[in-house]
């Protein structure tokens, strides 16, 4: 079969989710995609009535279970529009030896008669109208049976698997294994999201991940953020494709954000302005300001079931390789907006750190491209020298960082 690289960003929200952007439309979600150089993008909030019933009259078949805009608008040559899979968040809530689980999974439908099927169930569980990203009473294991019988080609994984509260590995109501959580369907949960808070490197050493795939995506709540976080896929934009590149483990590679930047890194109390490393907090996991439980973090939680610890990875060619068996070569990106308001000095919501950043876009295509391939030459000219400097010192990995927590997202700047 011949090689493919499928960019894909398979975990996003639509308008219909809370807290999310009201500009999030499909039109503004296909046209970012084309901005950020990304192939394959979630169909997102499916179980969602009228969102669903929107994504349906926008999409015609771009293949086996993909979809691509009927109307590219203006602009936005159709070769350009990425084609779409059905890709949905569930936020499952169930007791559980005698504790209260929360886990985020995703859902992957191979049609919309599969996500009819799986929203007319879920409907017996929740308004699904309230929310794109529904809360129903359910374990993780008895939402990957109710997929399986609308249909036996869907997959169910976990998202940001290492988040306090709504991870399957997270400090407040998760799991110490894939097994306790998806108990007889473990086996079939081919990938893990690592989240904005961990890298394939932190996850190296946690056996329980096995050889499932470690997958990253963007979870954007705007169009601004899709593509923050990404995987390369050796496979065609179908869907059998894809769930087997999932099954198969055929990542290419995955951009990340550095674990760092991710709100929950450390363990901490945003209230009490206290942030501890792993090393440096009590034994009693108690704040030294309040002596209330802090929230753990992802490190710590990582620390805790990590059975050895991998190699560091080896940056070649802005890409970091480890000795692993599961482990897939992965980039360390900032965001375009974020270097460029740092370049100029500058909020990165203003109108110049924008006319910049489209210029480079325009110029190179995509985001994508601007951050990791395009010459530093080329980049001066379009921009300027500093900016230039900038990109090119986070794909040499020099970059300082400000580690985020309970809830306090991190700062990553380039050091030139
Ligand atoms: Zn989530
Ligand atoms: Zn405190």
């Amino acid at each position: 079969m011949a090689f493919h690289r499928l960019v894909a960003d398979l975990h996003l929200h639509s308008r219909f989710s809370m807290a999310t952007s009201p500009q999030l439309n499909i039109e503004s979600l296909a046209a970012t995609a084309a901005e950020k150089g990304i192939g394959l993008l979630a169909a997102p909030d499916f179980t969602h009535p009228a969102w669903r019933e929107e994504m349906r009259s926008a999409f015609e078949p771009s293949g086996e279970g993909v979809y691509r805009l009927r109307n590219p608008h203006n602009g936005h040559a159709a070769a350009k529009s990425p084609d779409f899979i059905l890709v949905t968040e569930i936020s499952c809530i169930w007791r559980q030896s005698d504790r209260s689980r929360r886990v985020h999974v995703l859902l992957m439908a191979p049609s919309f008669e599969t996500a009819d099927s799986v929203s007319e169930t879920l409907a017996n569980y929740q308004r699904l109208e309230s929310d794109g990203r529904p809360m129903i009473k359910l374990s993780a294991c008895d939402l990957y049976s109710l997929a399986l019988d609308a249909d036996p080609r869907c997959v169910v994984f976990p998202a940001h698997i290492w988040t306090p509260w709504y991870g399957v590995y997270g400090s407040k109501s998760g799991f110490d294994s894939l097994e306790e959580c998806f108990g007889e369907h473990a086996a079939r949960v081919p990938a893990v999201e690592t989240g904005l808070s961990s890298d394939p490197h932190m996850n190296w050493g946690v056996s329980d991940i096995g050889d499932r795939a470690i997958v990253s995506f963007s979870d954007a709540h705007s169009a601004q953020t899709m593509g923050r976080e990404l995987t390369v896929l050796d496979a065609a934009p179908d869907y059998d494709s894809v769930r087997s590149a999932l099954f198969e483990n055929r990542v290419l590679e995955t951009v990340e954000f550095h674990p760092e930047h991710g709100k929950y890194h450390l363990n901490g109390h945003r209230k009490c302005g206290v942030r501890l490393a792993p090393a440096e907090t009590p034994p009693d996991g108690r704040c030294p300001a309040c002596k209330r439980p802090l929230t753990l973090g992802v490190a710590h939680r990582v620390s805790e079931l990590s059975d050895h610890t991998p190699e560091s990875p080896v940056l070649k060619d802005g890409l970091l390789h480890g000795v692993e068996p599961n482990s897939r070569p992965y980039r360390q990106l900032v965001p375009l907006r974020e270097l460029v308001a740092q370049g100029l000095n500058a909020g990165a919501g203003t109108k110049k750190v924008t006319a910049v950043c489209q210029a480079l876009i325009h110029e190179f295509e995509s985001e994508m491209n601007v951050l990791i391939s395009a010459p530093r030459d080329d980049l001066a000219r379009v921009s300027e020298a500093r900016m230039a400097d900038l990109i090119i010192a986070v794909r040499e990995g020099r970059v300082e960082v400000q580690a985020g927590y309970d809830g306090v997202y991190g700062t990553v700047s380039a050091l030139t």
